[in-house]
């Protein structure tokens, strides 16, 4: 692996521009909300782009057309938050503890890898991810990492 300090707000920045022509082909606008103070943290970058990827894709591939997803950055003096949330229909909450296991999908076509890679990214980044979901209104991931440098 290849941990470096870098900065997460341009980590979101360059997943959005990875996913944006898929997601404005489905009709599905993106809003990124950035943290007003640079959120630097040790990550491997490829990695944190891959887990962001995945959560997008998955937000993406949740909302038939036309839907929204908010992303907002956030961080104190110890730890960066990441909230992505989706306008989507939601997860049954018999399904909520299942997501993150391998090969759990609900798609026709779904590996059922995509969470639990995003599970083992983010516990490799000594970071907590959460889900909360109601259904009709939609999903929210809540990622939190460690972050480098104190605010001053
Ligand atoms: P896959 O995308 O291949 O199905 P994932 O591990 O990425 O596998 O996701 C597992 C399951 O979690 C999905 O099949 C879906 O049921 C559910 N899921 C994940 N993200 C969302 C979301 N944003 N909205 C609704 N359901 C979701
Ligand atoms: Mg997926």
């Amino acid at each position: 692996t290849n941990f470096r300090t870098d900065s997460l707000n341009d980590c979101v920045l360059k997943v959005i521009a990875l996913i944006e022509s898929e997601a404005i082909s489905s009709g599905h606008e993106i809003q990124f909300h950035e943290s007003t103070d640079d959120v630097l943290m040790l990550m491997d970058q490829d990695k944190m782009i891959q887990l962001l990827l995945n959560m997008m894709k998955n937000a993406c591939e949740a909302m038939e057309s036309n839907g929204s997803i908010h992303m907002k950055l956030s961080r104190d003096q110890k730890n960066a938050t990441l909230i992505i949330a989706d306008n989507g229909p939601g997860i049954p909450s018999d399904q909520l503890d299942k997501i993150f296991h391998p090969f759990f999908t609900t798609k026709e076509t779904g590996t059922g890898l995509g969470l639990s890679i995003c599970y083992k990214i983010v516990q490799d980044h000594q970071g907590t991810l959460e889900v909360e979901s109601e259904l009709g209104i939609g999903t929210r991931f809540i990622l939190t990492f460690p972050v480098v440098v104190p605010m001053h």
